[in-house]
């Protein structure tokens, strides 16, 4: 073990230790179709031009944009129409001057064309069309390769692919995708206190919250939770616990890191040969935090209080988690807005808090409420609400309408019923 092992660290000094620690995962490759939310692992470029022709933007006449000047309603000119060109045709005339072709949207640009004029800027006529308004070259034209050029690479390694990169890759012709894997993330609550969500709640029990709200946390980050369930506050059964973690990418233990006579996580760690970098952050909710290295995995031995439990994923495991997934050093922390708070607030000033808020966003202005109960095992504050307010250590109270940094667990005004 080494020093800063025994130091109540900073959030900032932990989260680097973790992040230190952590590599990126491998690569595997997915049909399109279930590469939604993954991290592409690729640069992609389109092996030809998109669009791959040069195409009409709407219904109307394939035109040379010259044969059209001066026209109006009252002065039409008229053209010859060679041919009608539907959408997925190829057309077979070339337009030279006093021609033209009545062409679909999204058909192919006959030869010779340089614009089209709209349906609506046309009247049928007994040897052709009449054209009652001017068009410029181009217009109405969208060319070969404007979208995106054949051998241009527009997506980058690192993106999360949504339905923008879907469209764009399907655009592109590619059936599957490399993205980076996505961790499996073993989940393990102790306490002799703890039942399960269908057991019988007798006195001195509470059920087992953490598992879920864990699993749940994995998810949204795009990771495999496996719950590994309830081990009893025994060495011998959390270290049995503990080994069969180890199939995991990473793990996460809950409960039993503090200073209680029963917390047993730490000891059974260090028995295990456990490369320990820290214990303890100095934050509120979520003091008690081991983390290390168990044959090379991330084990975040998290508190055992549900919303400490919460909020210590958020700003360890999470951004580890991220950083194996392939994302820009940017992407792996929670992101931070600055907000006017609307409540009074007050904090122990020993360490940094997060209280758990309500962020809204109204005419380009963030507004953080904060919930009203902030104990840590209230999971309470952890529903309606969005944000983290960031009170550092020293603070005390901050009075309403005060400016204050909050980090954004989910996109503000979503999420937050009022
Ligand atoms: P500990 O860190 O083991 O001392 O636990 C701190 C607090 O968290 C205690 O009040 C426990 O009852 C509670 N707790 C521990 N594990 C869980 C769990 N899996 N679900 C909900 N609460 C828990
Ligand atoms: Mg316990």
């Amino acid at each position: 073990m080494d020093m800063t092992a025994d130091r109540m660290l900073t959030v900032e000094e932990a989260q680097e230790i973790v992040l230190d620690s952590v590599s990126v995962s491998g690569i595997e490759r997915v049909p399109l179709s279930e590469s939604q939310d993954r991290v592409l692992a690729e640069d992609v470029a389109p092996r030809f031009d998109v669009p791959p022709q040069d195409n009409s933007s709407v219904d109307g006449y394939a035109v040379i944009a010259t044969d059209t000047s001066g026209a109006s309603e009252e002065a039409p000119c008229r053209l010859e129409v060679l041919e009608e060109i539907p959408a997925g045709t190829v057309p077979t005339a070339h337009v030279v001057p006093g021609k033209s072709s009545r062409i679909m949207t999204g058909a192919f640009l006959p030869g010779g064309a340089d614009a089209v004029v709209m349906v609506e800027n046309t009247r049928q006529h007994a040897e052709g069309v009449e054209i009652l308004k001017a068009v410029k070259a181009g217009q109405n034209v969208r060319y070969r390769g404007e979208d995106v050029k054949q051998g241009q690479r527009v997506l980058f390694s690192g993106t999360e692919i949504g339905p923008g990169e879907i469209g764009l890759l399907a655009a592109f012709q590619r059936s599957q995708v490399a993205v980076r894997r996505r961790p499996a993330v073993a989940i393990l609550s102790t306490g002799d206190e703890v039942v399960e969500i269908d057991e019988r709640l007798v006195p001195g029990k509470i059920v087992n919250s953490n598992s879920y709200s864990l699993a749940a946390l994995v998810r949204e980050c795009n990771g495999r939770p496996v719950n590994l369930g309830i081990a009893r506050d025994s060495e011998a059964e959390i270290a049995k616990a503990i080994r069969s973690a180890l199939s995991a990418d990473i793990v996460l233990s809950t409960g039993g890191v503090s200073v209680g006579d029963y917390d047993y996580v730490k000891k059974v760690l260090e028995d295990l040969g456990a490369d320990m970098r820290f214990w303890r952050v100095k934050m509120k909710p979520g003091k008690p935090l081991a983390y290390g290295l168990l044959q090379g995995k991330p084990f975040f031995g998290l508190p055992g209080n549900p919303v400490s439990c919460m909020v210590s994923f958020l700003l360890f495991a999470r951004p580890a988690m991220r950083k194996m997934m392939g994302y820009s050093p940017h992407d792996w922390r929670l992101p931070t807005v600055q907000a006017e708070l609307e409540n009074d607030l007050t904090a122990g000033g020993d360490r940094r808090h997060y209280l758990r808020a309500r962020i809204t966003c109204t005419e380009g202005r963030f507004y953080a409420s904060t919930a009203a109960g902030q104990g840590s095992g209230m999971l309470s504050s952890m529903t309606g609400t969005n944000g983290l307010v960031v009170v550092e250590t020293g603070i005390t109270s901050v009075p309403r309408g005060s400016e204050v940094q909050v980090l954004l667990m989910g996109a503000a005004g979503q999420g937050a019923a009022r």
